[in-house]
C-alpha cells in the first residue's frame, strides 16, 4: 500500500491537461514528449485495447480489469475514472517522486480525473484544451478513424459535458495550432508566478 502523503510544498508544478476526446490532447502531448524532455509525462494505466501504433508503457500501461481493480484497492492511483466504457488512472508514486525531484509533471486526463486532482492537490494547474468549434471537434474525432461510430457518439456525448465545465479550469487554450498550444502550455507550466493566478 502506498503512502497517501503528497509532495512537499517546494516540489515542482503539477499540470493537468484536459479537454474533449478528439480535441488534440495526445497530439500536444506527443509534441511535448518529442521536443521537451524536461517535462515528465505521466503514463496512465488503461483497460482499453491499444490502438494501432500504441505501445505498452509509452502511451499507456494497458492492464486487465483485474489488475486495475488491484491498483484501486491498493491506493496506487492518484485519480481514476471510467470514460466511454473503459477505466483510466494515474499511478501515484511516479508522479510524486518526479515532483519531489523538481521535475514539472504533466497529466493528460479526463474531466472527472481533473476534478479529483483539484480536490487532492489544490495547487495543481488545470488547463482546458478547447477545439476551435464543435464542427471541428466532430471532424477531428471522426477523422482520426480509431473508434467505431457508436463509440464516437458516446465520446461526443461526453464532450458536451466536458465543454460545459471549462470554467472549472485555471486556463483555457484553443487548439487551432499544435505548435502554439505547446508553447503556451509550456509557458504556463514553467511560470513560477502562475501559482498566484487569480
Ligand atoms: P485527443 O487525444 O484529445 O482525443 P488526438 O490528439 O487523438 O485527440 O487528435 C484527434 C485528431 O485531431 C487527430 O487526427 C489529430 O491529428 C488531429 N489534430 C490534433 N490537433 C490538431 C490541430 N491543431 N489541427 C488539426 N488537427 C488536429
Ligand atoms: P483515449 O481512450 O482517447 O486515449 O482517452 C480517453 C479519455 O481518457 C481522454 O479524455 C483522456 O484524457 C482520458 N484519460 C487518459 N488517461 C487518464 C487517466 O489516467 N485518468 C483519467 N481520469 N482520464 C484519463
Amino acid at each position: 500500500m502506498s503512502a497517501l502523503v503528497g509532495p512537499s510544498a517546494d516540489a515542482a508544478r503539477l499540470t493537468v491537461l484536459s479537454g474533449p476526446s478528439g480535441v488534440g490532447k495526445s497530439t500536444v502531448v506527443r509534441e511535448i514528449r518529442r521536443h521537451h524532455p524536461e517535462v515528465w509525462l505521466s503514463v496512465s494505466v488503461a483497460t482499453r485495447a491499444p490502438r494501432v501504433g500504441e505501445r505498452d508503457g509509452v502511451e499507456y500501461f494497458f492492464v486487465s480489469d483485474a489488475e486495475f481493480d488491484r491498483l484501486v484497492a491498493d491506493g496506487d492511483l492518484l485519480e481514476w475514472a471510467e470514460f466511454a466504457g473503459n477505466r483510466y488512472g494515474t499511478p501515484r508514486s511516479a508522479v510524486f517522486s518526479r515532483l519531489e525531484s523538481q521535475q514539472p509533471v504533466l497529466l493528460e486526463i479526463d474531466l472527472q480525473g481533473a476534478r479529483q486532482v483539484r480536490r487532492s492537490m489544490p495547487d495543481a494547474l488545470l488547463v482546458f484544451l478547447r477545439p476551435p468549434s464543435w464542427e471541428e471537434l466532430v471532424r477531428r474525432l471522426t477523422g482520426r478513424g480509431t473508434e467505431a461510430p457508436e463509440v464516437v457518439e458516446r465520446r461526443l456525448r461526453a464532450a458536451r459535458e466536458e465543454l460545459a465545465a471549462e470554467e472549472e479550469f485555471d486556463v483555457t487554450l484553443v487548439n487551432s495550432s499544435v505548435q502554439d498550444v505547446c508553447g503556451e502550455l509550456l509557458a504556463w507550466m514553467m511560470d513560477p508566478n502562475s501559482q498566484d493566478r487569480g
